[in-house]
Protein backbone atom coordinates (compact mmCIF):
# COMPACT_ATOMS: atom_id res chain seq x y z
CA UNK A 1 0.00 0.00 0.00
CA UNK A 2 1.40 3.54 -0.59
CA UNK A 3 0.17 6.80 0.70
CA UNK A 4 0.07 10.27 -1.01
CA UNK A 5 -2.01 12.98 -0.07
CA UNK A 6 -3.90 13.35 -3.92
CA UNK A 7 -5.02 10.31 -6.10
CA UNK A 8 -5.90 11.12 -9.44
CA UNK A 9 -7.60 8.69 -12.20
CA UNK A 10 -6.94 9.42 -15.29
CA UNK A 11 -4.15 11.31 -17.18
CA UNK A 12 -5.97 13.06 -19.99
CA UNK A 13 -5.58 16.82 -19.76
CA UNK A 14 -7.70 17.40 -16.69
CA UNK A 15 -5.44 14.97 -15.00
CA UNK A 16 -2.39 16.86 -16.13
CA UNK A 17 -3.73 20.66 -15.12
CA UNK A 18 -4.28 18.89 -12.02
CA UNK A 19 -0.92 17.38 -11.26
CA UNK A 20 0.90 20.72 -12.41
CA UNK A 21 -1.17 22.54 -9.84
CA UNK A 22 -0.46 20.34 -7.22
CA UNK A 23 3.26 20.38 -8.13
CA UNK A 24 3.36 23.96 -7.68
CA UNK A 25 2.48 23.78 -4.25
CA UNK A 26 4.45 20.70 -3.46
CA UNK A 27 1.19 18.21 -2.73
CA UNK A 28 2.59 14.85 -2.75
CA UNK A 29 0.23 12.90 -5.39
CA UNK A 30 -0.14 9.83 -7.81
CA UNK A 31 -1.68 9.71 -11.40
CA UNK A 32 -3.15 6.38 -12.06
CA UNK A 33 -3.77 5.98 -15.69
CA UNK A 34 -5.43 2.49 -17.16
CA UNK A 35 -3.84 3.16 -20.73
CA UNK A 36 0.31 3.18 -21.77
CA UNK A 37 0.18 6.89 -22.43
CA UNK A 38 -0.96 10.27 -21.01
CA UNK A 39 -3.74 11.71 -22.76
CA UNK A 40 -4.77 8.70 -24.56
CA UNK A 41 -8.05 9.88 -26.09
CA UNK A 42 -5.84 12.63 -28.49
CA UNK A 43 -3.04 10.00 -28.96
CA UNK A 44 -5.28 6.97 -29.71
CA UNK A 45 -8.79 7.85 -29.81
CA UNK A 46 -9.05 10.59 -32.52
CA UNK A 47 -9.46 10.71 -36.22
CA UNK A 48 -6.30 12.25 -38.02
CA UNK A 49 -8.02 15.49 -39.14
CA UNK A 50 -9.28 16.43 -35.60
CA UNK A 51 -8.11 19.90 -34.78
CA UNK A 52 -9.23 22.07 -31.75
CA UNK A 53 -13.13 22.93 -31.83
CA UNK A 54 -12.54 25.44 -29.70
CA UNK A 55 -10.33 28.23 -30.01
CA UNK A 56 -6.44 28.01 -28.61
CA UNK A 57 -7.57 30.99 -25.69
CA UNK A 58 -9.86 28.13 -24.73
CA UNK A 59 -8.04 25.00 -24.39
CA UNK A 60 -4.65 25.53 -22.48
CA UNK A 61 -3.68 24.11 -19.03
CA UNK A 62 -2.92 25.85 -16.30
CA UNK A 63 0.58 28.20 -16.33
CA UNK A 64 0.88 27.54 -19.92
CA UNK A 65 -0.58 29.65 -22.46
CA UNK A 66 -0.56 28.94 -26.25
CA UNK A 67 1.97 30.88 -27.87
CA UNK A 68 0.26 33.91 -29.87
CA UNK A 69 2.48 32.60 -33.09
CA UNK A 70 0.26 29.37 -32.77
CA UNK A 71 -2.54 28.83 -35.17
CA UNK A 72 -6.08 29.67 -33.48
CA UNK A 73 -7.58 26.44 -33.79
CA UNK A 74 -4.80 23.38 -32.69
CA UNK A 75 -4.43 20.53 -34.61
CA UNK A 76 -4.33 17.14 -32.99
CA UNK A 77 -0.69 16.69 -34.08
CA UNK A 78 0.28 20.71 -32.13
CA UNK A 79 -2.01 19.61 -29.24
CA UNK A 80 -0.34 17.08 -28.76
CA UNK A 81 3.25 18.13 -28.65
CA UNK A 82 1.78 21.17 -26.49
CA UNK A 83 1.01 18.69 -24.09
CA UNK A 84 4.16 16.73 -24.31
CA UNK A 85 5.50 20.01 -23.25
CA UNK A 86 3.73 20.26 -20.51
CA UNK A 87 4.47 17.29 -19.00
CA UNK A 88 8.08 17.72 -19.49
CA UNK A 89 8.15 21.08 -17.95
CA UNK A 90 5.82 20.21 -15.06
CA UNK A 91 7.67 16.61 -14.81
CA UNK A 92 4.64 15.04 -14.45
CA UNK A 93 5.43 11.11 -14.19
CA UNK A 94 1.90 9.29 -14.78
CA UNK A 95 1.70 5.59 -12.97
CA UNK A 96 0.62 3.66 -16.43
CA UNK A 97 -1.19 0.53 -16.72
CA UNK A 98 -2.56 0.96 -14.01
CA UNK A 99 -6.84 0.13 -14.58
CA UNK A 100 -8.68 1.46 -11.20
CA UNK A 101 -11.24 -0.64 -10.34
CA UNK A 102 -12.63 0.60 -6.87
CA UNK A 103 -12.24 3.85 -4.96
CA UNK A 104 -14.07 3.83 -1.60
CA UNK A 105 -14.11 6.43 1.54
CA UNK A 106 -12.69 4.89 4.46
CA UNK A 107 -14.39 6.57 7.04
CA UNK A 108 -12.45 5.68 10.25
CA UNK A 109 -9.03 6.86 8.50
CA UNK A 110 -10.35 9.98 6.70
CA UNK A 111 -9.06 8.45 3.69
CA UNK A 112 -9.63 7.03 0.27
CA UNK A 113 -8.77 4.09 -0.44
CA UNK A 114 -8.08 3.15 -4.34
CA UNK A 115 -7.78 -0.20 -5.97
CA UNK A 116 -6.04 -0.26 -9.23
CA UNK A 117 -5.53 -2.99 -11.34
CA UNK A 118 -2.00 -2.96 -12.60
CA UNK A 119 -1.87 -4.66 -15.81
CA UNK A 120 1.54 -4.54 -16.82
CA UNK A 121 2.55 -7.12 -13.86
CA UNK A 122 -0.77 -8.72 -13.66
CA UNK A 123 -1.35 -7.95 -9.77
CA UNK A 124 -3.53 -5.55 -7.43
CA UNK A 125 -2.45 -2.16 -5.97
CA UNK A 126 -3.87 -0.52 -3.28
CA UNK A 127 -3.27 3.23 -2.46
CA UNK A 128 -4.06 5.58 0.29
CA UNK A 129 -4.85 8.95 0.19
CA UNK A 130 -6.84 12.27 1.91
CA UNK A 131 -7.79 13.63 -1.23
CA UNK A 132 -9.49 12.18 -4.81
CA UNK A 133 -9.45 13.08 -8.10
CA UNK A 134 -11.44 11.47 -10.57
CA UNK A 135 -10.09 13.14 -14.10
CA UNK A 136 -11.47 10.23 -16.15
CA UNK A 137 -13.16 12.17 -18.50
CA UNK A 138 -16.64 12.32 -20.47
CA UNK A 139 -15.87 10.94 -23.82
CA UNK A 140 -13.58 7.75 -22.33
CA UNK A 141 -16.27 4.86 -23.10
CA UNK A 142 -17.99 5.33 -26.91
CA UNK A 143 -21.57 4.66 -26.19
CA UNK A 144 -23.60 3.61 -29.67
CA UNK A 145 -27.46 3.27 -28.47
CA UNK A 146 -28.87 -0.16 -28.45
CA UNK A 147 -32.01 0.85 -29.21
CA UNK A 148 -31.77 1.47 -32.69
CA UNK A 149 -34.29 -0.81 -34.73
CA UNK A 150 -32.45 -2.97 -37.09
CA UNK A 151 -28.84 -1.93 -35.76
CA UNK A 152 -28.33 -5.59 -35.32
CA UNK A 153 -29.41 -7.08 -38.46
CA UNK A 154 -27.40 -4.33 -40.45
CA UNK A 155 -24.43 -6.07 -42.55
CA UNK A 156 -22.50 -3.02 -43.56
CA UNK A 157 -19.62 -1.59 -41.66
CA UNK A 158 -20.35 0.32 -38.73
CA UNK A 159 -17.83 2.31 -37.00
CA UNK A 160 -18.21 4.67 -33.70
CA UNK A 161 -16.45 8.00 -33.95
CA UNK A 162 -13.83 6.92 -31.32
CA UNK A 163 -12.31 4.35 -33.74
CA UNK A 164 -12.64 6.43 -37.08
CA UNK A 165 -9.07 7.53 -38.18
CA UNK A 166 -9.83 8.77 -41.84
CA UNK A 167 -11.97 8.85 -44.98
CA UNK A 168 -9.32 7.24 -47.26
CA UNK A 169 -11.34 4.26 -47.02
CA UNK A 170 -14.45 5.12 -47.87
CA UNK A 171 -13.67 7.05 -51.51
CA UNK A 172 -17.26 6.65 -53.37
CA UNK A 173 -19.18 4.58 -50.40
CA UNK A 174 -22.38 5.71 -48.93
CA UNK A 175 -21.73 6.67 -45.28
CA UNK A 176 -24.40 7.93 -43.36
CA UNK A 177 -23.23 9.76 -39.99
CA UNK A 178 -25.31 10.05 -37.13
CA UNK A 179 -25.29 12.87 -34.95
CA UNK A 180 -23.97 16.04 -35.88
CA UNK A 181 -21.81 17.69 -33.00
CA UNK A 182 -18.69 18.41 -33.50
CA UNK A 183 -17.18 14.65 -34.50
CA UNK A 184 -20.27 14.30 -36.52
CA UNK A 185 -19.66 17.50 -38.50
CA UNK A 186 -15.80 17.16 -38.97
CA UNK A 187 -16.01 13.34 -39.84
CA UNK A 188 -19.01 14.04 -42.69
CA UNK A 189 -16.66 16.97 -43.97
CA UNK A 190 -13.76 14.48 -43.66
CA UNK A 191 -15.52 12.06 -45.74
CA UNK A 192 -16.79 14.58 -48.57
CA UNK A 193 -12.95 15.40 -48.58
CA UNK A 194 -12.16 11.95 -49.49
CA UNK A 195 -15.01 11.40 -52.25
CA UNK A 196 -17.29 9.37 -49.98
CA UNK A 197 -21.21 10.23 -50.90
CA UNK A 198 -22.14 11.23 -47.48
CA UNK A 199 -25.06 12.18 -45.48
CA UNK A 200 -25.77 13.78 -41.91
CA UNK A 201 -28.56 12.33 -39.64
CA UNK A 202 -29.56 15.51 -37.44
CA UNK A 203 -32.28 14.80 -34.64
CA UNK A 204 -32.52 18.02 -33.49
CA UNK A 205 -32.70 21.12 -35.21
CA UNK A 206 -29.12 22.52 -35.73
CA UNK A 207 -27.30 26.15 -35.99
CA UNK A 208 -24.07 26.36 -38.21
CA UNK A 209 -21.42 28.78 -37.26
CA UNK A 210 -18.62 28.80 -39.81
CA UNK A 211 -15.12 29.19 -38.76
CA UNK A 212 -14.53 32.47 -40.60
CA UNK A 213 -17.68 33.91 -38.73
CA UNK A 214 -16.26 32.50 -35.04
CA UNK A 215 -12.70 33.90 -35.84
CA UNK A 216 -14.45 37.41 -36.42
CA UNK A 217 -16.68 36.86 -33.44
CA UNK A 218 -13.11 36.28 -31.54
CA UNK A 219 -11.33 39.10 -32.74
CA UNK A 220 -14.49 41.33 -31.92
CA UNK A 221 -14.18 40.31 -28.30
CA UNK A 222 -10.13 40.50 -28.37
CA UNK A 223 -10.93 44.20 -30.17
CA UNK A 224 -13.67 45.00 -26.86
CA UNK A 225 -11.12 43.88 -24.55
CA UNK A 226 -8.72 46.39 -25.57
CA UNK A 227 -11.79 49.07 -25.85
CA UNK A 228 -12.79 48.46 -22.42
CA UNK A 229 -9.06 48.37 -21.18
CA UNK A 230 -8.71 51.71 -23.04
CA UNK A 231 -12.22 52.65 -21.43
CA UNK A 232 -10.48 51.44 -18.02
CA UNK A 233 -7.81 53.53 -18.23
CA UNK A 234 -9.44 57.15 -19.16
CA UNK A 235 -12.45 56.36 -16.49
CA UNK A 236 -9.54 56.07 -14.15
CA UNK A 237 -7.69 59.18 -15.00
CA UNK A 238 -10.94 61.02 -15.39
CA UNK A 239 -12.21 59.41 -12.08
CA UNK A 240 -8.76 60.07 -10.49
CA UNK A 241 -8.53 63.79 -11.59
CA UNK A 242 -12.50 64.49 -10.02
CA UNK A 243 -11.58 62.78 -7.14
CA UNK A 244 -8.31 65.05 -6.83
CA UNK A 245 -10.28 68.13 -7.48
CA UNK A 246 -12.74 67.26 -5.05
CA UNK A 247 -9.45 67.00 -2.67
CA UNK A 248 -8.25 70.27 -3.41
CA UNK A 249 -11.67 71.87 -3.45
CA UNK A 250 -12.17 69.52 0.05
CA UNK A 251 -8.71 70.88 1.51
CA UNK A 252 -9.28 74.91 0.25
CA UNK A 253 -13.05 75.17 1.47
C1 LIG B 1 -13.26 14.55 -30.98
C2 LIG B 1 -13.10 15.41 -29.77
C3 LIG B 1 -12.75 16.75 -29.89
C4 LIG B 1 -12.61 17.56 -28.78
N1 LIG B 1 -12.23 18.86 -28.93
C5 LIG B 1 -12.04 19.65 -27.84
C6 LIG B 1 -11.56 20.99 -27.96
O1 LIG B 1 -11.36 21.51 -29.03
N2 LIG B 1 -11.36 21.70 -26.83
C7 LIG B 1 -11.58 21.16 -25.59
O2 LIG B 1 -11.35 21.85 -24.59
N3 LIG B 1 -12.05 19.90 -25.47
C8 LIG B 1 -12.28 19.14 -26.55
N4 LIG B 1 -12.75 17.86 -26.42
C9 LIG B 1 -13.19 17.42 -25.12
C10 LIG B 1 -12.22 16.44 -24.51
O3 LIG B 1 -13.01 15.68 -23.67
C11 LIG B 1 -11.06 17.18 -23.86
O4 LIG B 1 -10.26 17.77 -24.82
C12 LIG B 1 -10.11 16.37 -23.02
O5 LIG B 1 -9.53 15.25 -23.65
C13 LIG B 1 -10.80 15.98 -21.75
O6 LIG B 1 -9.75 15.68 -20.87
P1 LIG B 1 -9.98 14.78 -19.63
O7 LIG B 1 -8.63 14.64 -19.00
O8 LIG B 1 -11.08 15.33 -18.81
O9 LIG B 1 -10.50 13.38 -20.20
P2 LIG B 1 -9.78 12.33 -21.18
O10 LIG B 1 -8.91 13.00 -22.18
O11 LIG B 1 -10.87 11.44 -21.68
O12 LIG B 1 -8.83 11.52 -20.21
C14 LIG B 1 -9.33 10.60 -19.27
C15 LIG B 1 -8.22 9.62 -18.93
O13 LIG B 1 -8.67 8.77 -17.89
C16 LIG B 1 -8.22 7.45 -18.15
N5 LIG B 1 -9.11 6.53 -17.42
C17 LIG B 1 -10.42 6.31 -17.61
N6 LIG B 1 -10.90 5.40 -16.75
C18 LIG B 1 -9.84 5.01 -16.00
C19 LIG B 1 -9.67 4.08 -14.93
N7 LIG B 1 -10.69 3.34 -14.46
N8 LIG B 1 -8.44 3.93 -14.39
C20 LIG B 1 -7.40 4.66 -14.82
N9 LIG B 1 -7.50 5.54 -15.83
C21 LIG B 1 -8.70 5.73 -16.41
C22 LIG B 1 -8.32 7.33 -19.66
O14 LIG B 1 -7.51 6.29 -20.18
C23 LIG B 1 -7.86 8.71 -20.12
O15 LIG B 1 -6.48 8.77 -20.37
C24 LIG B 1 -12.86 17.02 -27.52
C25 LIG B 1 -13.22 15.67 -27.38
C26 LIG B 1 -13.32 14.86 -28.49
C27 LIG B 1 -13.70 13.41 -28.31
Amino acid sequence: MEEFTVTIIGCGPSGLAISACLKQNNISHVILEKEDCNASLWRKNAYDRLNLHLAKEFCYLPFMPHPSSCQTFLTKAQFLQYLDRYVEHFNINPRCYRVVESAAYDGTKNKWRVEAKNTKEDKMELYESKFLVIATGENNEAYIPDDIPGLESYEGEMVHSRHYKSGDKYESKEVLVVGSGNSGMEIGYDLYNYGANTSILIRSPVKLLSLFYMQNIINLLENLRVFFTLFDIIFSIIFFYLYLKKLIIYLFI
